[in-house]
């Protein structure tokens, strides 16, 4: 997801004004920032478990949360972790992104599909731009401030779209679990080609009644 995480750290905001907006959106951006670091000074495959995993993401955004009291001296730690927390769910509609290791991938996936993807960020900066204004625009002024910010985003949101559209969308591929066979026999069962003994009782009880039928 892109602009619908500053979104959420606009509701964040909403729940308490005291709280500032800047360390709010540093965490709902939290494991981003983390890749990018990691990603420095030359970009290394395999780190998402490191930033995206959900272990990975619980981890943190308590660290981020523990750092916002420590420093910041102020109410909101507990709004710093929600917003990094919510980075996980956030992605996953959009892209597919590690539980615990580099596999499975879960998610919706709908950076392939940039309308899609498009529709859900708008709807979300829609609505925390809704929270945001009831708690903090008192004025018509201050409301049509937040309605240039949330035009903004989505305007944004709309240029990376454009930019993604590219993306080949037969390699969509939404996923909430990997499909795999796996059998619970280790080898097939051995078959018994000798005549099973009820089989063989059963022949010869066949044979004793035909014989007394025919008063044999
Ligand atoms: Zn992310």
């Amino acid at each position: 997801m892109y602009v619908g995480h500053a979104a959420l750290a606009l509701a964040l905001k909403a729940r308490d004004p005291r709280v500032p907006i800047v360390p709010l959106a540093l965490a709902c951006y939290g494991p981003d920032w983390l890749d990018v670091a990691l990603m420095l000074p030359h970009p290394r495959a395999g780190m998402a478990p490191f930033t995206h995993s959900i272990p990975a993401v619980i981890v943190g955004g308590l660290v981020a949360s523990v750092l916002f009291a420590v420093f910041a001296k102020g109410p909101g730690a507990l709004l710093v972790l929600l917003g990094w927390l919510s980075h996980w769910p956030a992605d996953f509609f959009t892209g597919r992104k590690p539980i615990v290791g580099l596999t499975p991938l879960v998610g919706l996936d709908l950076y392939r599909v940039p309308l899609a993807d498009l529709a859900l960020e708008s709807f979300v900066v829609l609505v925390c731009c809704a929270l945001y204004a009831r708690a903090m625009a008192h004025t018509s002024g201050q409301r049509w401030l937040v309605l240039a910010m949330g035009t903004l985003l989505v305007v944004l949101q709309l240029g990376i779209d454009a930019t993604i559209t590219s993306a080949d969308p037969t390699l969509w591929h939404p996923s909430l679990a990997e499909a795999a066979r796996r059998t619970h026999l280790v080898s097939a069962p051995r078959v018994r080609t000798s005549l099973a003994p009820q089989c063989r009782v059963s022949t010869a009880s066949a044979s004793w009644s035909r014989m007394n039928r025919m008063n044999v």
